[in-house]
């Protein structure tokens, strides 16, 4: 049931997303789309000496897509760029490889795991990483969660 997916943490994120609107200061900015739901989310950073130190985003979409960005700044705030690799490659592991050996380094990031159950959605989840993914490596195009 998709209803299981909107456990009230991701619904507590989609209604109030934290670190949303522009960041000024942002050292890179990153556009992300998901067409198959209409998932559109800009990522800016604030990056110092391999260091982000400040993350926002700005967007409109789901309550998947917005909990998953606003669940991302929270947890990237203040990491190094290998933190954010590695929490990168653990998300990834736990949506698409349905792996659940992350679970724990993920933390509250953790709590989108159902969404590995239902691919369209995973979509959604995964639209904001694939703008993070492009923003460590200073992407200038908008980036899609479908492949060309
Ligand atoms: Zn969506």
């Amino acid at each position: 049931m998709l209803q299981e997916l909107y456990h009230e943490v991701i619904v507590d994120h989609g209604r109030h997303p934290r670190n949303f609107g522009v960041l000024a200061d942002a050292t890179t900015s990153q556009e992300g789309f998901n067409p198959l739901c209409g998932d559109k989310i800009i990522l800016y950073i604030r990056e110092n000496h391999g260091v982000i130190e400040k993350i926002k985003f700005e967007g409109t979409g789901c309550a998947i897509s917005m909990a998953s960005a606003s669940l991302l700044t929270e947890v990237l705030s203040g990491k190094n760029r290998a933190d954010a690799e590695q929490l990168l490659s653990d998300f990834h592991q736990m949506l698409i490889q349905k792996s659940e050996k992350c679970h724990e380094k993920l933390g509250k990031l953790a709590i989108l795991a159902g969404v590995a159950q239902y691919p369209a959605r995973v979509k959604c989840a995964t639209l904001a990483w694939h703008a993070l993914a492009a923003a460590l490596n200073h992407s200038i195009k908008t980036v899609t969660t479908e492949e060309e």
